[in-house]
């Protein structure tokens, strides 16, 4: 059983390390972004308190990301172990992450702020079919117009300057102590996350003493 818990900005491909990791190995990718739009597109409850937040700009509660965390780990449809993304977020979430699971290790994606702005600023989404483009690694062929289905694009709703300043400096006065706590306890693995996501993959396993083959 693998225990995973993969931490790392927006924009620094966390989602994507985490899906290559569950792909490889069998794990599941809990990841509390997915489960949280889950509740928007099924407009539950717990969805219209997500998109009040998110349209201030703002993160979602701590204790309804926890509340959505126990209930998937309760869950238990994880045979050979899981990948947690987007969770702990506060020193108190990871003290009681830690006293219910025997995390085998924490990846931990670096990138500078410059390049994090550069990448979530120049995102933009299919306003029809939500498919996602990025101005710089994946560009629409026509501009401004989805591949797919031609809708317009358009930035997110949260991804400006103002709104992503905030939402990073939120991050890193949260996350900082999870980290320090969890360098004490567990093994804290550190990648540079403005690699290729293979080269990023490739570390991350050899850190992990995981067999990167196919
Ligand atoms: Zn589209």
């Amino acid at each position: 059983m693998r225990k995973y818990v993969i931490m790392g900005v927006q924009g620094s491909g966390k989602g994507t390390q985490a899906k290559m990791l569950a792909d490889r190995f069998d794990l599941v990718h809990m990841s509390v972004g997915d489960i949280f739009r889950w509740h928007v597109q099924n407009h539950t409850k717990i969805g219209a308190q997500v998109r009040r937040r998110v349209d201030a700009g703002e993160l979602v509660g701590d204790d309804l990301v926890e509340s959505v965390v126990q209930d998937r780990l309760r869950g238990h449809d994880w045979n050979y172990g899981f990948v947690v993304d987007g969770f702990p977020r506060n020193a108190r979430q990871a003290e009681f992450f830690l006293e219910g699971f025997d995390i085998d290790g924490v990846i931990n994606l670096e990138l500078a702020t410059e390049e994090v702005e550069r990448r979530v600023l120049s995102r933009r989404i299919c306003s029809q079919c939500g498919l996602d483009y990025n101005l710089f690694a994946h560009r629409p062929e026509v501009e401004d117009t989805c591949d797919v289905c031609q809708g317009a694009l358009v930035a997110r709703a949260d991804d400006n300057t103002e709104a992503l300043a905030r939402r990073l400096a939120d991050y890193y006065s949260k996350t900082q102590p999870v980290l320090e706590l969890f360098e004490r306890k567990e093994f804290v693995l550190n990648v540079d996350a403005a690699k290729p996501r293979e080269e990023i993959f490739a570390t991350v396993c050899a850190g992990l003493g995981l067999p990167n083959t196919q």
